[in-house]
């Protein structure tokens, strides 16, 4: 529903975000009158947020994704960004 594309723009897809706001009306009970619009516009900032800042933590955390003993291989979490920008969003 959102892109950022590197350096500096976001892309919102306005249609499938009505779409999907249409949709959410129907639990409007569960989510309150939440915006989806700036959920999404949110995460995308955040997105550039961590283009900008190589040493943020969803950018340097690793993980052991290899071990052949006495070896061991990490590599970075690519969804790293994606659990913690959804995490910080819950509190919207
Ligand atoms: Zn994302």
């Amino acid at each position: 529903m959102g892109v950022f594309e590197e350096p500096n723009k976001i892309f919102l897809y306005g249609d499938n975000i009505r779409k999907a706001e249409k949709l959410m009306g129907r639990y409007k009970n569960i989510l309150g009158d939440i915006k989806l619009k700036d959920i999404i516009l949110a995460h995308e900032v955040f997105h550039a947020i961590e283009w900008e800042n190589s040493s943020l933590y969803t950018n340097t955390v690793k993980v052991e994704v290899l071990k052949i003993i006495p070896f061991r291989r990490k590599g970075t979490v690519l969804c790293a960004g994606e659990i913690t920008q959804w995490s910080l969003l819950k509190g919207f």
